[in-house]
């Protein structure tokens, strides 16, 4: 065995791992985070290091003969703590923002106050017992302790704040009760979600433990073997890759370590969770945005005991302090919601391969559609790939894919937004008592306020955004919150005409309700999720056949498992290939996959119309035949031509500040001097606004950079930060790096 040690001298030189090997006696002490000493330079002088990760094989190109041995293992790991916080340095670095912000995302619970939980206090005496102590706070006048037994008769158990703030009642005369053992104080029950999940898995037959196919068990065995930290999970809608995931849980529990499940915000349904809870059972607990930071914190402390095993939830959950976490799954690593959206704006996956590393654990990337960037990676044998290539379920297919020329639907006259064999398929599929899902690929901005006279749009006065119609009538900003009563008049012509503009996804559905008046329509979009389970709601009515036909925009395409789904509509396949990114043409092929996966899971054969303007473009045409490696080859072409991710590094310095003239001169002054400054081969684009240029009125300038190699990307990042730092002065302006 071979161990990479990064060695503690603060010289940027060596600031990079050197490979040592691990002798014989040391290599149950020598693990990933233990600090080693190490002979170092000419000299073989011997230094401190970190052991950053292990290998199998000696690197390539290194004689095994010339490796250096670890002379010795000073501290066997480091804490969970240590490792976290190292961490934090590591996203500081990458991503920028300051440390505390970057402690705050990694140790929530050691720097924010723990909220205050309500309290219960609960008269645990008998009756006779409460009856006489009673009578003697009476005889002794002892009017708070009176109060307050008189209370317990009437309710034995009383929240905190009754107790405490209504009856007024001191610490001194709860104690006096605590001591004489009649009154217990108990913190408010955490956790509902989970035992209501204990309690309908006690309901339900158990299905037995699946056999693993021989895909899925090569997947496990391959990724329990494997010496890279990273695993690819490359399997198709539908081909068992939970149950690769289950199975790699139970072995690393067994092996005494934890595990760590991301999965997307949208798609932590119950039907999710309850897999792995009927598994794993108590031992895995689930962390998403609808928790209360006390039970948030309740659950990590528990992982930190070591009472949950198992962690499931979106990006935050992979902050959870498992003192070995073995294994981290990120399911559908591809979806962009894997990037957070506040300072620092780390990318989960990113960061989930630094946990991994820091901690010796393995980390499983799972999707159907990998990212580019992914499988780049792959192929260049740096993370390792497993593939899953049929469906699970015997008889499920791949659904049929049909591409349908809307500008020659258009040249025959047809103007409706459904083409002519669109159109028959639906009625076939309602004739048949079978489901359909038509998916319009358009983010919304929905409901957006704006003058029908005029055109002008009705800006929240804090950003450069349209406000949104709430359903109370009033005005609401969805980047700030800013609310306000709808005006009288427009502020820029005067006229009265004043309004929301329509979904996408709400025309639809009155186009559907007037061609197939007979059909019970559900519209699932921004506007219609609005309530805490709102989205859960509607899936679930959808999911009991309460409606023939979902309509929707990314949401419903998101692993959500509907049997009685047998076609997909795709309104507008290329929508998604309008948007101001490289990424685009990655995130339609996903987007156009991801919505075909959804007809016909079970053993209904499914079909999947998808209409566009663009029939000829490579990531609609590799859509259609489920072919990514024919969209990877066309995609890697049009990333090496522009040295776009992975060809080349691509990264976004941002400049926000209060005063738009300052920002703006601020950002030029920055630019120029980095032009002429940079040393290493540079592109900039820019700078210019970003797209929502102001929000919560600071406003946003943007330059783009773009380098050949990592190296290079730091040493213009150095360059911008010390360039801010001498031109940014007493500004306050702020500089943050993105992706
Ligand atoms: P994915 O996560 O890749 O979309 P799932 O793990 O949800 O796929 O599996 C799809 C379906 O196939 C599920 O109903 C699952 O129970 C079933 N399945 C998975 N693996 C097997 C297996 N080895 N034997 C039988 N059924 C399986
Ligand atoms: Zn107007
Ligand atoms: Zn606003």
């Amino acid at each position: 065995m071979y161990a990479e040690v990064v060695i503690d001298i603060n010289s940027k030189e060596v600031d990079r791992p050197f490979t040592y090997r691990i002798p014989e006696e040391l290599q149950e002490r020598a693990i990933t985070g233990a600090l080693v000493s190490v002979p170092f330079g000419r000299a073989n002088k011997l230094r401190q290091g970190y052991i950053l990760g292990l290998r199998r094989e000696a690197p390539e190109g290194m004689e095994p003969e010339r490796i250096k041995e670890i002379d010795s293992v000073v501290e066997r790991g480091f804490s969970v703590e240590e490792q976290m916080r190292k961490l934090a340095l590591l996203m500081r670095e990458r991503y920028g923002g300051t440390l505390y912000q970057a402690l705050s995302v990694v140790l929530p619970n050691k720097l924010q106050v723990k909220p205050k939980r309500e309290r219960y206090f609960e008269f645990t005496g008998s009756e006779e017992t409460l009856n006489a102590l009673l009578s003697e706070a009476e005889r002794k006048k002892h009017y708070a302790k009176q109060r307050l037994l008189q209370a317990f008769s009437e309710s034995r158990v009383l929240p905190g704040s009754i107790v405490t703030d209504r009856l007024n009642i001191s610490a001194a005369t709860i104690k006096s009760l605590t001591g004489a053992g009649v009154l217990t104080i108990r913190s408010e029950e955490a956790g509902d979600d989970l035992k209501s999940l204990a309690e309908e898995i006690g309901r339900r037959k158990k299905e037995g433990r699946k056999t693993l196919n021989e895909e899925q068990q090569i997947a496990v065995d391959g990724i329990l073997q494997e010496s890279r930290t990273v695993s690819v999970l490359f399997g198709i809608t539908g081909s068992g890759k939970t149950e690769v995931y289950l199975e790699l849980i139970d072995r690393v529990l067994q092996e005494g370590k934890e595990a760590i499940v991301l999965i997307p915000e949208i798609a932590l349904t119950y039907q999710t969770v309850m897999r792995f809870y009927e598994r794993f059972g108590d031992l895995v607990s689930v962390v998403h945005s609808r928790l209360s930071k006390g039970d948030k914190c309740e659950r990590f402390l528990k992982a930190e005991r070591g009472e949950i095993r198992v962690m499931i939830g979106p990006r935050s959950a992979l902050f959870t302090p498992f003192q070995h976490p073995g294994l981290i799954i990120v399911d559908e690593f591809h979806e962009p919601s894997y990037i957070s959206e506040q300072v620092p704006k780390y990318d989960t996956v990113e960061t989930a391969e630094m946990r991994a590393s820091l901690s010796g654990a393995k980390l499983v990337l799972g999707s159907a559609t990998p990212t580019v960037d992914a499988y780049y990676r792959a192929q260049k044998g740096e993370v390792a790939l497993f593939r899953l290539t049929h469906r699970a379920v015997s008889g499920a297919a791949l659904p049929k894919v049909q591409v349908v020329d809307m500008r020659e639907e258009l040249q025959a006259g047809n103007r409706s937004m459904f083409s002519g064999v669109l159109k028959e398929k639906i009625r076939d599929r309602l004739d048949r008592k079978e489901q359909v899902m038509l998916f319009l690929n358009r983010r919304g901005y929905s409901g957006a306020v704006s003058c029908r006279s005029c055109g002008e749009p009705l800006n929240c006065p804090h950003c450069s955004v349209a406000m949104k119609m709430h359903r109370s009538g009033r005005l609401h900003c969805h980047i700030c919150g800013y609310e306000a009563d709808m005006p009288k008049a427009c502020p820029h012509c005067g006229s009265g005409l004043l309004g929301a503009f329509g979904t996408g996804t709400e025309k639809v559905e009155e186009m559907v309700k007037s061609c197939f008046p007979d059909a019970r329509v559900l519209r699932m979009d921004a506007d219609t999720t609005g309530g805490k389970d709102g989205h859960r709601e509607i899936l679930e009515k959808f999911l009991h056949r309460e409606a023939d036909i979902l309509v929707g925009t990314q949401m419903i395409v998101k692993g959500h498992d509907f049997p009685d789904v047998t076609l997909v509509g795709v309104l507008a396949a290329d929508l998604s290939l309008n948007v101001p990114d490289y990424r685009a043409s990655e995130r339609t092929f996903q987007l156009l996959l991801q919505a075909e996966g959804r007809a016909g899971r079970a053993s209904h054969p499914g079909e999947c119309i998808v209409q566009t303007y663009l029939p000829e473009h490579y990531a609609v045409q590799a859509a259609a035949e489920h072919d990514f490696y024919a969209f990877y080859r066309q995609e890697m072409i049009f990333r090496r031509q522009m040295t776009y991710p992975p060809c080349g590094f691509f990264t976004a310095f941002t400049l926000s500040g209060a005063d738009q003239g300052k920002t703006e001169e601020t950002m030029l002054r920055i630019f120029n001097e980095a032009k002429t400054r940079a040393s290493v081969p540079v592109r900039f684009l820019g700078p210019t606004e970003m797209s929502i240029y102001k929000v919560k009125d600071m406003y946003r300038q943007v330059l783009y950079f773009k380098t050949r190699t990592t190296k290079d990307l730091f040493e213009i990042k150095r360059l911008l930060e010390k360039l801010s730092e001498a031109l940014i002065g007493k500004e306050r302006l702020f500089i943050s790096f993105e992706r």
